[in-house]
């Protein structure tokens, strides 16, 4: 049943030829056009020598070109490593040298990088055509070739190969089967439960190298929804798109929403075509959820998961968020309940499962689960347990089978014993109307062992006694933040997460 990813693409062409694959700026191309093109890219990897196994390095923006080659090297189980574009030359060596990769495909804007290249055994291909020194896309492809794609079982083969960002140590290549990856977007359509129609249009904003983009944009054209496919995230152009494109549904991460619901005059925006947006990836804070509720008037539902995890771990439904919506407003605090053939533990720091309602770390099993880190049989170990990934994150589940992120693991700040949850605070501080972004994170203390300290976005005019009247009376003293930074913007990676080790770094040696 679960062949390879792009077999499911075969069948939408067979079954609905004429329908939008996807839309890249003014390029349309159909279900049935595309297969004749991966068709064409796949027998051309294989006149070139590729075998299964293989790895391509991909460093582009989101577009055609790079959905069908990652969707053609799949067909024959070569394994795409799309790679992040705003990494230094040396970190994409790195990579391109441990995933072995045997060539890169990439966007012209990036050939500056092109010595991080050098270890590739075959030609690096230029897949908007616009590199003088590389082949371009077109040139590479045979277009002559008509053959029929080969239906492999690849079910237990690795699909992609995407980057954890590097927080903690060198990158890890987390590799993502072909079966996990389909069961992953089948667990998620049940868990939204609202039917990704085909002919209905996602909106691809996010980039393709981490697993919000990608498994986005591959869930959508498996159940035969077209792409509107945006490079770079732009709220203005994001939301005439919406208007224009006639988008069925989004799949982003909070910080987008946050910032489209900023634009002027959101409100007289036709929002009237969207169906379904879903988010994840980072918190979302209740009262940014409860705009979008109003703002776009569509239905919601939230992923919580990570890489390792392919994507989603737990869905909120959009029934919970209706639920919520009616009264019962601790559910926009809930990142869902667990998809199906998932199970999900909170254990404490011996690896004893924790009661219902106690904190601990998330662990989880089920289908969507990596194979491991390539080449890392340590980390692998250290992460999969007895079968069981361990998610570094902090949560408790309630007796509805809840789950309730309280943060990351790395990012608890303990102060004189007690455990304060950045996310917790970040949340306050978000609800205030004239604060528009915040980080909150550990520094250390003489006294209390660390204290919280808050970076702020603010309204011109908020100061740091006004800011701690609010919070004081929301939330525990040992909670409220010490002191304030007050910045212009805060510093994110690319799926929308802030850089809070940046943050600690501008904090170091400083002594609250
Ligand atoms: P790295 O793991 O290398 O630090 P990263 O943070 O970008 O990189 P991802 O796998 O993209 O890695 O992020 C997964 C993490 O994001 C989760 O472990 C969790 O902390 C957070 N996260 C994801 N979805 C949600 C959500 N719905 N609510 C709260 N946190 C979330």
């Amino acid at each position: 049943m679960f062949e390879n990813i792009t077999s499911y693409i075969l069948f939408q062409a067979q079954h609905r030829p004429d329908a939008l694959f996807a839309k890249d700026n003014d390029v349309v191309i159909s279900f049935s056009e595309a297969i004749v093109k991966i068709n064409q890219i796949a027998a051309t990897f294989v006149r070139n020598g590729y075998v299964k196994g293989d790895r391509i390095g991909i460093l582009g923006k989101n577009g055609n070109e790079l959905l069908l080659l990652i969707l053609a090297a799949s067909s024959l189980g070569i394994v795409s490593v799309p790679m992040n574009y705003r990494l230094t030359e040396s970190e994409l060596t790195y990579i391109i040298d441990d995933a072995g990769c045997k060539a890169i495909f990439f966007d012209a804007e990036f050939e500056c990088l092109l010595n991080a290249f050098e270890s590739t055994q075959f030609a690096n291909v230029c897949l908007d055509n616009n590199s003088i020194a590389n082949v371009g896309f077109t040139d590479w492809i045979y277009a002559s070739e008509s053959r029929s794609l080969p239906i492999l079982n690849l079910e237990n083969d690795v699909f992609i190969q995407l980057y954890t960002s590097g927080t903690t140590g060198k990158p890890k290549g987390v590799l993502l089967t072909h079966g996990g990856f389909i069961a992953n977007c089948l667990q998620t359509n049940l868990a939204h439960g609202v039917t990704t129609q085909a002919n209905s249009r996602l909106l691809m904003v996010a980039p393709n190298f981490h697993a919000v983009g990608l498994s986005g944009a591959l869930w959508a054209l498996m159940f035969g929804a077209g792409l509107i496919i945006h490079k770079d995230f732009d709220p203005k152009v994001v939301a005439h798109s919406i208007a224009v494109d006639k988008v069925n549904s989004l799949a982003v991460v909070p910080v987008m929403l946050q910032l489209i619901l900023s634009l002027p005059n959101i409100e007289e925006t036709d929002f009237s075509s969207l169906a379904l947006i879903l988010y994840g990836g980072s918190p979302m804070a209740a009262s940014l959820l409860q705009k979008s509720m109003a703002v776009f008037n569509c239905k919601f539902a939230q992923g919580y998961g990570q890489t390792e995890a392919t994507t989603a771990l737990t869905i909120l439904s959009p029934e919970a968020h209706e639920l919520a919506a009616a009264g019962q407003s601790k559910l926009l605090r809930s990142g869902g309940k667990a998809v199906i053939s998932t199970a999900l533990k909170i254990i404490d720091s011996y690896g004893n499962d924790c009661p219902i309602g106690k904190a601990g770390e998330v662990v989880a099993k089920g289908p969507q689960i990596m194979k491991g880190y390539w080449q890392r049989e340590d980390a692998t170990k250290e992460t999969i347990v007895d079968g069981w990934l361990r998610t570094g994150d902090i949560g408790e589940l309630d007796e509805h089978g809840y789950l309730y992120i309280k943060d990351r693991l790395k990012d608890m700040i303990i102060s004189g014993g007690e455990n304060i949850y950045p996310a917790e605070v970040e949340s306050v501080l978000l609800a205030h109307t004239d604060i528009f972004d915040c980080a909150v994170v550990g520094v250390e203390d003489k006294k209390w062992g660390e204290v919280p300290v808050a970076f702020v976005v603010t309204k011109p005019g908020l100061n740091e006694l006004k800011i701690n009247e609010y919070v004081r009376e929301k939330l525990a003293g040992y909670k409220v933040p010490k002191k304030y930074r007050f910045v212009s913007q805060l510093p994110r990676n690319p799926s929308g997460k802030i850089l809070k080790r940046e943050l600690r770094l501008t904090l170091h040696g400083e002594n609250s």
